[in-house]
């Protein structure tokens, strides 16, 4: 007798006592570890539009009714330190803190995002040259590290690389951090388990957006949409099935991509199109709250503030 026909001769024995569920996958429940919101490419200026809207996107993540334990930023907080000099870069940065202060009350974990790197060649022997002023202003303590929080296990990574010349920058996880990476994986429990975040994607269609992308026929990803790492990054991953999810910004663009048991998530942007209008492609700007359970799965909520 099949479980269909148990159910249905016992609706016919009014006596019987109810059947208590089995501890199969389907009534186990899962817990949700914790809810943040992931806030990220907020490119504030000091002009009024960004500022305005960056207040109302923080207070819509305060106003959520099941509301977030706290925000991570997962990068380019202030439009672009990267060609500007000091002072440009310190109303930016100001305007972020005086925004946030006048607005927020929640916890911020931050991410460097490209844009947050100073690269004004001027001012190469500055000591806040690089990534040293936004490792500051974001009290990260440095540019990757790790921390646990409700049962998960956080990976904040450093994605952005300078070029030699301070004047661009490619997308990768560079040696140091590599075996940094691998040491803070083997010494995790295996049974923890772990969200990754880098501003750039490790992973992401969204990098196929664009037909600039294809020259003669071929795609060329440029490694400063998409780490140029992926491949070692992926098969490291797949060493260690407790890494769950890994979330990125810096596309302005939306996706979800399941592979090898990690969800991977693009989450879109704050400032839409840098300011200009609030959809970027075919993503608006917003903000996305994201729930852990503790059986390691993810789910993510995008929401747009205006
Ligand atoms: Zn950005």
């Amino acid at each position: 007798m099949n479980r269909r026909n148990v159910l249905k001769s016992a609706s016919l024995l009014p006596f019987l006592p109810a059947l208590s569920p089995t501890p199969d996958s389907n009534t186990v429940a899962r817990k949700r570890s914790v809810r943040f919101a992931y806030v990220g490419d907020t490119h504030i200026t000091p002009e009024a539009k960004p500022m305005e809207s960056v207040a109302k996107c923080l207070q819509h993540v305060q106003s959520q009714a099941d509301k977030p334990a706290f925000i991570l930023h997962g990068g380019d907080v202030i439009m672009d330190a990267l060609k500007q000099d000091q002072s440009a870069v310190q109303k930016q940065w100001d305007a972020w803190h005086t925004v946030v202060k006048a607005n927020n009350t929640l916890p911020i974990e931050y991410c460097i995002g490209n844009h947050d790197v100073w690269g004004f060649e001027q001012a190469k022997n500055d000591p806040m040259y690089g990534k040293k002023w936004a490792v500051d202003l974001m009290r990260i303590g440095g540019r990757y590290r790790s921390f646990d929080r409700n049962g998960w296990h956080f990976i904040i990574l450093d994605s952005v690389q300078p070029t030699p010349d301070g004047k661009w920058y490619t997308g990768f996880i560079d040696p140091e951090q590599l075996e940094w990476l691998k040491g803070d994986l083997a010494k995790t429990d295996a049974k923890t388990p772990v969200l990754v975040l880098s501003h750039i994607p490790i992973f992401s269609p969204t990098a196929f957006f664009s037909e600039q992308n294809v020259k003669n026929g071929d795609w060329t990803i440029p490694g400063a949409l998409v780490l140029s790492n992926t491949p070692e990054l992926l098969k490291l991953f797949y060493q260690y099935p407790n890494v769950k999810t890994a979330l990125s910004g810096h596309m302005h663009l939306l996706d979800r991509v399941d592979y090898n048991g990690v969800t991977y998530l693009c989450n879109g942007a704050v400032c839409g199109n840098w300011w200009k209008s609030d959809v970027y492609q075919q993503t608006k700007a917003g903000y996305a709250l994201i729930d852990l359970y503790d059986d390691g799965s993810v789910e993510r909520t995008y929401l747009h503030y205006s």
